[in-house]
């Protein structure tokens, strides 16, 4: 029997940046990934390189430039004529861009001597792990004086929707569409719904989203939530709030969507439908309650602060535990999992996980909102500077949004900054360095900004917080 120091079980980014640490570290590690992509081929990278967050951001970039190249660019004197999108070769530029990628996953492995084990992993107690290949093979049994799992999650599944991967479909499925529908539903309109409802209709959809919630993107900032409802709505999202859908029914090519909202029942009709109203933790074959993990109701594999579960040796990362399902935070977590191993104190600081909603403009933001403040009875300054008073934005022709900082009343710490804007994903590092550091919003102002960018922003929001900005 193969013997490691770690086995960790799963390759997404919290299982294959765990083995290579540990690795780099030292230790003698496999890794065991099942994940076969659509030419039947085993891959690595897990959810996030093969159907997640780069392959939604590659259809993202490339439905932002047709449609930047249709409507973004008369103010800039450049006018197009015909312009015309290819989606074979959009999707397959996407496959292309994953291929490269979880190719690149499987070099970094033989670089670090990460074994590789083919197959689906089963906890069987005593540190040992059996693996039964996906394809041809006799099952394998490894042991391991440490073992980390990192299954990840799935997309969650609703009775009044069932997935036929062809007219009703998962985020998967809404990756790879071979044209584009006429119209489309989009069950659920969170993170995943909002951007895969956005590639669809900037190529030329009509985009229905049906929200179970009656606030629009509830867990986020609200001031900043309801900006990005009217930029949505304004592009032509039609968004649907307080729409519980209740069934479906695929009939000739359509697909009849039922839904109550505001205690009358409705229905539409749409071409395709994504289903997208969360992720659940996966378990799935992992025989973990026989191996006496604790696991919750929800389906979380129970973890402490440093992702120990009830049982000595076994760890869990990512998103088949508590906290948000992100890739950084997943691989965070698989950093400090190994490092801790080698002996190191490393943490993980939940409070600045920063988010990202790749909309555009995009929202981003670390730290809390102030309807959480609020609700917590803390005392905060506020400052907001919006982008239409950012000499960098305007000359972008990128004016929607805002930033804006909250901090602590008596002492002038950040608490949260929320940035809806253009290439708020980039922005928000910054945000996230001041919390690390404990900054004050003095700390920011007190940061020299180059000119002319839209980082200036940030520093006049801070400016903001103490009724002190330049520019507004
Ligand atoms: P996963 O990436 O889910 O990987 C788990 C791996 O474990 C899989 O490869 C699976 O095959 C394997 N596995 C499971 N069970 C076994 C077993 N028993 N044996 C062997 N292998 C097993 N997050 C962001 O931070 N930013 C984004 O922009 C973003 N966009 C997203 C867009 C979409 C459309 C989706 C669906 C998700 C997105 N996410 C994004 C979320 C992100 O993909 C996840 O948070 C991340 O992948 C979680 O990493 P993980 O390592 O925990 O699990
Ligand atoms: P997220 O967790 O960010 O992917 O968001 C999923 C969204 O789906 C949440 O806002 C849920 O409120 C929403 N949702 C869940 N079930 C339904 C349903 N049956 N109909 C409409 N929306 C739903």
């Amino acid at each position: 029997m193969k013997d490691y120091d770690v086995v960790v079980i799963g390759a997404g980014p919290g299982g294959y940046v765990a083995a290579i640490r540990c690795a780099q570290l030292g230790m003698k590690t496999a890794c065991v990934e099942s994940w076969l992509n659509p030419e039947g081929k085993p891959a690595l990278g897990g959810s996030c390189l093969n159907v997640g967050c780069i392959p939604s951001k590659a259809l993202l970039d490339s439905s932002h430039h047709y449609e930047h190249l249709q409507h973004g660019l008369d103010d800039h004197g450049i006018t197009t004529s015909s312009v015309k999108i290819d989606v074979k070769k959009m999707i397959a530029r996407k496959d292309d861009i994953v291929k490269t990628l979880t190719g690149g996953i499987a070099g970094l492995f033989k670089k670090n001597k990460i074994d590789w084990l083919q197959g689906h992993g089963k906890l069987l107690g005593d540190g040992q792990v059996e693996v039964v290949p996906t394809g041809k093979g006799k099952a394998e049994t490894v042991k391991a004086k440490n073992i980390i799992i990192a299954t990840g999650s799935v997309p969650t599944a609703i009775p009044p929707a069932p997935v036929d991967d062809k007219y009703i479909v998962d985020s998967t499925g809404a990756l790879s569409f071979d044209s584009v529908p006429k119209t489309l539903g989009v069950i659920g309109g969170g993170v995943i719904g909002l951007e895969l409802g956005s590639v669809w209709r900037r190529l030329g959809s009509e985009v229905i989203v049906l929200e179970a919630l009656d606030t629009f993107l509830q867990p986020v900032d609200q001031q900043m939530a309801k900006e990005a409802h009217r930029t949505l709505k304004k592009e032509g999202m039609d968004i649907r709030l307080g729409a519980m859908v209740t069934g479906t029914e695929v009939k000739g090519k359509k697909v009849k969507v039922t839904y109550t909202q505001g205690g009358k029942e409705q229905s539409l009709e749409v071409d395709k439908l994504v289903v997208s109203v969360g992720r659940a933790p996966n378990t799935q074959g992992l025989n973990a309650q026989e191996a006496g993990l604790k696991i919750n109701a929800r389906g979380f594999i129970e973890v402490d602060e440093h992702c120990h579960t009830n049982v000595p040796g076994v760890y869990a990362i990512g998103d088949v535990v508590r906290g948000p399902m992100l890739a950084h935070k997943a691989s965070e977590e698989g950093v400090m999992v190994a490092e801790r191993l080698a002996g190191q104190s490393t943490e993980v600081h939940f409070d600045n996980v920063p988010w990202v909603i790749y909309t555009w403009p995009e929202l981003a933001w670390v730290g809390k909102t102030e309807e959480q403040l609020k609700a917590e009875g803390v005392e905060y300054g506020k400052g907001v500077f919006p982008f239409m008073a950012s000499g960098r934005a305007r000359a972008m022709g990128e004016t929607t949004g805002m930033v804006k900082i909250l901090a602590c009343k008596k002492t002038d710490t950040i608490l949260g900054i929320h940035i809806y804007g253009p290439n708020a994903s980039e922005l928000v590092s910054e945000a996230v360095i001041a919390m690390e550091f404990g900054a004050s919003t003095e700390d920011i102002i007190s940061t020299i900004h180059a000119h002319p960018t839209l980082s200036e922003a940030m520093h006049e929001a801070a400016l903001a917080v103490d009724s002190r900005t330049i520019h507004i």
